[in-house]
């Protein structure tokens, strides 16, 4: 599929038609699908609909936005009204939505066209899309590798172009990860610029919503488009959004001095040397790109993972409370009293990573061990905070791997939850500080999967994160490869 500049050019010339785009997505979805399995629900009659409508105003002469007649995909568990929203979860096997999450309305707004709803973690807890209670999703560089997770799906989705672009989560890496796994360019936003209202909660304080697409301006128009202050999520920020799209430049020497900081800390033990490589030479590139480069320190960024695995988890618990057979989805039959009906319903329901993950945060949270765990976990993520503004005091942006390795072989870490959770090693920071991270294509390993740059801006300054991406990704070739799927 060509871009999303590229499409509308076509379109508002008359070249090809919204229906013909939305259909040529469509049969791309149904050839693949069968091996792939990136999407939960394809919902092609909607999208042929919205792609009627955005033809429908073409012809009458109206003004088309830029993602008009777009094709994108969405992972499941954004609420869509009307339409199936499972998180990948058998709790929530036939909950459809009666509202919409502002995230979709807005895309639905503009008229781009939702193909689907992609696979992911149940609850968007996981690194590879396999703790989803439906399906294995397939990493289109190697189907026997996982694409990376939680949001999987909608990265293997824009990787084997079944969608151009698609919305993902992200709460600990699950956006940036699956990017790098599937050599696409993944952002999760500033905490507070993409409103959650209509998010399945993980973990609130850390969850955000943002776009894949295969190239930075791609993802720069459609972040513009979910952007924005929104009264229903009272953490929505108040900002002026600047157009992304419109600023890139394949440059950063004439706006001044850029500096970027090379986070110390994540080079050395547990890195693929394929993976330091690539992010060296990424690195370099950066340089000869008139970037100074500056060696930075963050001390307690291995801190991360342990404090992130009590806060998620203490979240998690309480935001998953809600799942006991009388509000929503699945209720197990046959319990003669109240208390079972619940215990067989959350028993039936939930996967087994979500149960670790409930049971922790019960834990955590617990009275005589409040101030153990959650507290002292939070006095952390404090740290880690201030260890990026020393950093960012120095430097304009901060660059480091995405993850420490390449995709892995589906099944290859079931047994161990725990070397899962070490993939995160270099995201999940991120979201404790609230900041933006953008995972960009820097390479591929000796098997010829893909390796992501991991750039981190300074809170809301996404316009320089992505204009940085755009530098360097335009200096390179990495984008431009495709995965062999026939
Ligand atoms: N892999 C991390 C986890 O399992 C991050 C998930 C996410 O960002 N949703 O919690």
């Amino acid at each position: 599929m060509a871009s999303i500049r590229e499409l509308h050019e076509q379109l508002t010339k008359k070249e090809r038609s919204a229906v013909e785009i939305t259909q040529e997505a469509l049969d791309r979805i149904q050839a693949l699908e069968p091996k792939l399995h990136s999407f939960l629900h394809v919902t092609a009659q909607q999208a042929l609909e919205q792609a009627r409508a955005v033809d429908a105003k073409i012809a009458a002469g109206e003004e088309i936005g830029l993602l008009a007649g777009i094709p994108i995909g969405i992972k499941d568990n954004l609420c869509t009204k009307g339409i199936p929203t499972t998180c990948a979860s058998r709790i929530l096997e036939n909950f459809v939505p009666p509202y919409e999450s502002t995230v979709t309305q807005k895309l639905l707004d503009v008229g781009a066209v939702t193909v689907g709803k992609t696979n992911l973690d149940e609850f968007a807890m996981g690194g590879s899309t396999e703790n989803s209670a439906y399906q294995v999703t397939g990493n289109p560089w190697d189907l026997s590798r996982v694409p990376g997770g939680s949001s999987g799906g909608s990265a293997a989705a824009v990787a084997a172009q079944e969608c151009v672009v698609s919305i993902g989560s992200d709460t600990g890496g699950s956006i940036r990860q699956p990017a790098s796994f599937c050599g696409v360019v993944g952002i999760k936003p500033t905490y507070g610029l993409v409103s959650r209202y209509g998010l399945v909660a993980f973990a609130s304080s850390l969850d955000q919503i943002g776009p894949f697409g295969r190239t930075v301006e791609d993802v720069a128009i459609l972040l513009n488009a979910i952007a924005g202050y929104d009264p229903k999520d009272s953490t929505s920020l108040k900002v002026k959004i600047p157009d992304y799209a419109a600023s890139l430049r394949p440059d950063f020497k004439a706006r001044g001095k850029l500096r970027i900081g090379i986070i110390k800390e994540t080079f050395g033990e547990g890195l693929d040397s394929a993976v330091e490589q690539a992010v060296t030479k990424a690195i370099d590139q950066l340089q000869s790109l008139g970037a100074e480069i500056h060696i930075i320190s963050c001390p307690n960024f291995r801190y991360g993972v342990p404090s992130y695995y009590i806060i998620a988890p203490s979240e998690a618990s309480a935001n998953l409370a809600r799942y006991d057979g009388v509000k929503y989805g699945y209720r197990a039959p046959g319990a003669d009293n109240l208390l079972s009906m619940y215990n067989r319903t959350r028993a039936e329901g939930f996967g087994p990573e979500v149960k670790r993950r409930i049971m922790i945060g019960t834990y955590a949270l617990s009275a005589g061990y409040y101030d153990a765990y959650y507290l002292k976990a939070q006095k952390v993520r404090t740290l880690i905070k201030q260890d990026f503004e020393r950093a960012f005091k120095k430097v304009d942006i901060l660059a480091c791997p995405t993850v420490p390795t390449t995709a892995f072989k589906a099944g290859e870490k079931n047994t161990d939850p725990l070397s899962m959770y070490l993939l995160d090693l270099m995201t999940i920071p991120v979201n404790l500080a609230g900041l933006p991270g953008i995972s960009v294509p820097c390479g591929f390993d000796n098997n010829g999967l893909p390796i992501g740059l991991q750039l981190i801006g300074k809170v809301l300054r996404e316009d320089q994160l992505l204009q940085v991406a755009y530098t360097y990704e335009q200096s390179t070739s990495w984008h431009l490869r495709q995965p062999q799927l026939s």
